[in-house]
Order: C-alpha cells, then structure tokens, then sequence
C-alpha cells in the first residue's frame, strides 16, 4: 500500500519557503531520530555514512508527529505552510 492510497490526498502545492526547518548541528547530536520512524510521509532520512539528517519538506503530511517525537527540540522553525500552499486532502 503506498502513501497515496493511506491518506487519499489529492495534491501538494510547495512552498518555497520550507515551513519546517531542522538544526543540522542538533539532529546530528541525537541518537533517538524518532522523527524517521514517526514520520507516515518519511520526509526525514538519517545518513549513517555522514551523520547528517536530511529533510525533505515538500511531502509533508503537516500531521504533527515530528514535533511531538522531538526531543531535542531540534525545530528552528515548525509551523503548519502558509495558506494555499502544502497538502490538500479530497474531501469525501
Ligand atoms: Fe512528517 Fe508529519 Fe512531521 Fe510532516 S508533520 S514531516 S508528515 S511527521
């Protein structure tokens, strides 16, 4: 089952702005990384090889899991996107 038939959304519009913006320094820190387990759109990928996390914004399903999960605080921005832009769910 793929991600599109989990959540049935229909589109993403992207902001360039990120709405959500991680402390690399932080993230690297950490040996938890509960935002790659929590994440159902896994938009956080942890790199073994660098020790650097990467993160992707445009898929985001603005569900709030990373934020919870976090427990360093690593956010130096999390907001829901501006409006009109992000995830649009079909309305059924
Ligand atoms: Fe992933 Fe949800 Fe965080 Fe978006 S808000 S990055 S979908 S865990």
């Amino acid at each position: 089952m793929n991600i599109d038939e989990i959540f049935d959304f229909t589109s993403f519009t992207i902001d360039r702005e990120p709405h959500i913006v991680l402390d690399d320094k932080v993230c690297a820190g950490c040996d938890v990384r509960g935002c790659t387990n929590c994440c159902p759109a896994r938009c956080y990928t942890w790199s073994e090889a660098e020790q650097k996390m990467t993160f992707v914004y445009d898929g985001c399903l603005e569900c709030g899991s990373c934020y919870v999960v976090c427990q360093r605080n690593a956010f130096t921005r999390w907001r829901y996107p501006r409006g009109g832009f992000g995830v649009s769910f079909r309305m059924t």
